[in-house]
C-alpha cells in the first residue's frame, strides 16, 4: 500500500484542501461538505525523509498499511544526500 497526499479543490466552493490517504480516493469538502471530490494532483508519501535530532530518517510506508501510513524507519544518516541514495539504491520490486 502506498501513501499520498491529495490536493482537492472543491467545485461548489471553490476552496482548497489536502488529506493524506493510502489512495488516491474521492473526499468530502470540509468548509462546505460536498461530496465525492476527486483530487487534482497527489504526492506519493509512500517513502520520506524527516530530519530528527540532525540525522536524515528514511521511512517507508509497509503495504500493509490502510488508515494509517505507519511508517518503519529503514535507516539513519547524517546527511540528506546519503539518504537519497540510500532510497535509490533500496527501491522495491
Ligand atoms: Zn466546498
Amino acid at each position: 500500500m502506498a501513501w499520498f497526499l491529495n490536493f482537492y479543490r472543491c467545485d461548489r466552493c471553490r476552496r482548497m484542501w489536502t488529506d493524506e490517504w493510502s489512495c488516491t480516493c474521492d473526499d468530502e469538502c470540509p468548509h462546505c461538505g460536498f461530496r465525492n471530490m476527486s483530487p487534482f494532483n497527489s504526492e506519493d508519501l509512500t517513502e520520506l525523509i524527516v530530519e530528527e535530532a540532525g540525522k536524515f530518517v528514511v521511512l517507508r510506508s509497509p503495504e500493509e498499511a490502510e488508515d494509517d501510513p505507519d511508517y518503519q524507519e529503514l535507516g539513519r544518516f547524517s546527511t540528506r544526500d546519503a539518504a537519497k541514495e540510500f532510497l535509490r539504491s533500496h527501491q522495491p520490486d
